[in-house]
């Protein structure tokens, strides 16, 4: 196989909180030039089998994608999984028990919301879930932007769906443990989502680079949507530092909402194994 530069590995279909189908986002990273692209839904596989179609009849490699939302210490970390086997109970058992407290969360989200004198959004943020087991904040982001609450959806997590706000609702998800043995069980590797985004203590990052390595963890993002030109270079370092492969996806949700476009940054700096070295056997 010639040498693949434009992988995109991160993105989001209706099936979590995209707003494109797994056949339109297919199109559009080819016609962005994209080589190897992989669907990564949050705590979701459903999209998987048309993602793989659809990039097969665009000409473009695939590996099978998800990203796993993981408690560690205090907060939310995002655990990407690549290559893995779609089809093995393990990893679709795992992700149905992640996914299985979110329609509880939303109507906690939704009274926290009544409570400010915002009615009805978890029948709001509803009829925005393309897959109602996957009701997310980014549902409840575009209802409120909807109904005229605030001018964008950056403006409602900044002032009623982050840590403090009224919509805001503490959640138990998956163990870092479960979620790097799920992906490697099934034959894929794991890879920590756009470090930067946590806002860790050094101490606190260590912990996870370190832990997630002992568990089996081979990745880290490095060139993100989500990360800003330094950061990059950061960690490359990390990288280095901790031995992991690096991975490269813009986090594309949708045209109207993300201002990185699938297959557009920057390529993966020198000096570090892409993530996708560790997959070919995997690459479809
Ligand atoms: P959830 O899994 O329900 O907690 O929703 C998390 C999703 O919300 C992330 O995957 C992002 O798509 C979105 N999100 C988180 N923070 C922000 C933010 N500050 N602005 C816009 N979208 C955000
Ligand atoms: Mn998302
Ligand atoms: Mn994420
Ligand atoms: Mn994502």
């Amino acid at each position: 196989m010639k040498t693949i530069l434009n992988a995109d590995l991160h993105c989001h279909s209706v099936v979590s909180d995209g707003t494109l189908t797994p056949e339109a986002l297919a199109a559009r990273a080819k016609a962005n030039g994209v080589e190897l692209w992989a669907l990564t839904d949050h705590d979701e596989i459903g999209g998987q089998a048309r993602a793989a179609a659809a990039a097969r009849e665009q000409g473009m490699h695939y590996l099978t994608g998800t990203e796993i939302s993981v408690s560690f210490i205090d907060r939310t970390v995002h655990i990407v999984g690549l290559g893995f086997d779609a089809d093995d109970a393990r990893m679709r058992d795992g992700l149905q028990r992640t996914r299985g407290g979110r329609g509880q969360r939303a109507h906690d989200m939704a009274a926290g919301l009544a409570k400010v004198g915002i009615k009805d959004a978890y029948e709001g943020a509803l009829k925005f879930a393309g897959n109602h087991e996957l009701i997310s904040r980014t549902h409840f982001a575009r209802f409120l932007v909807e109904s005229g609450v605030c001018k964008d959806t950056n403006e409602v997590f900044r002032k009623y769906l982050t840590e403090g706000k009224p919509g805001f609702v503490e959640h138990r998800w998956a163990s870092l443990k479960d979620a790097v043995t799920w992906i490697t069980e099934c034959g894929g590797v794991a890879v920590i989502a756009h470090p930067a985004r946590y806002r860790f203590t050094p101490t606190e990052e260590y912990a996870l680079f370190t832990e997630f390595k002992n568990h089996g963890g081979q990745g880290v993002e490095v060139v993100t949507g989500s990360h800003s030109a330094a950061e990059y270079v950061t960690y490359a370092e990390t990288a280095r530092e901790f031995g992991l492969a690096a991975s490269r996806g813009s986090d594309f949700h949708s045209p109207d909402e993300s201002h990185t476009d699938l297959g557009t940054l920057p390529l993966l700096p020198g000096g570090l194994q892409p993530v996708w070295e560790l997959l070919e056997s995997r690459i479809q």
